[in-house]
């Protein structure tokens, strides 16, 4: 879908940066960092992105990858999220320790079983290997 057609879809206005922000989701198939997406957006600043990838997150067209690198990532949830106000993800992340990309990986999580007493609010189950694309 063009990032046009998608904000549409979502209701939000159609401005230069979320089509940019998208755009650029859109054509890689890991998850960005902020840095990552300020050089690569040309006239951007960064609170403009920053509101973007908020906006994005709450209607649940991206969510938030954790991994070990310390910048907060993020990446287009598919087709199929629908969580207004409850983002939540229950795939695995999986980080390359020799690319350094994180990707989504279509496995869910197992279902976890705490000890009486604890609830979760969120959680985030990353892996680390060698993705496919770095296996020779
Ligand atoms: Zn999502
Ligand atoms: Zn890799
Ligand atoms: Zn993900």
């Amino acid at each position: 879908m063009k990032p046009e057609e998608i904000l549409k879809k979502y209701q939000l206005k159609i401005t230069n940066a979320r089509i940019k922000v998208l755009e650029l989701f859109q054509n890689h198939n890991f998850a960005l960092s902020q840095p990552f997406l300020e050089k690569n957006i040309e006239l951007i600043d960064r609170v403009t992105l920053y509101r973007t990838l908020n906006t994005f997150e709450e209607i649940g067209l991206i969510h938030k990858v954790i991994d070990d690198s310390f910048t907060l990532k993020y990446a287009l949830c598919s087709e199929v999220c629908l969580h207004q106000n409850n983002h939540k993800h229950e795939h695995i992340h999986f980080q390359c320790v020799k690319c350094n990309q994180t990707t989504c990986l279509d496995v869910k999580i197992p279902l976890i079983k705490l000890p009486e007493g604890y609830q979760i609010e969120e959680y985030h189950f990353s892996m680390k290997g060698i993705c496919k694309n770095c296996v020779i």
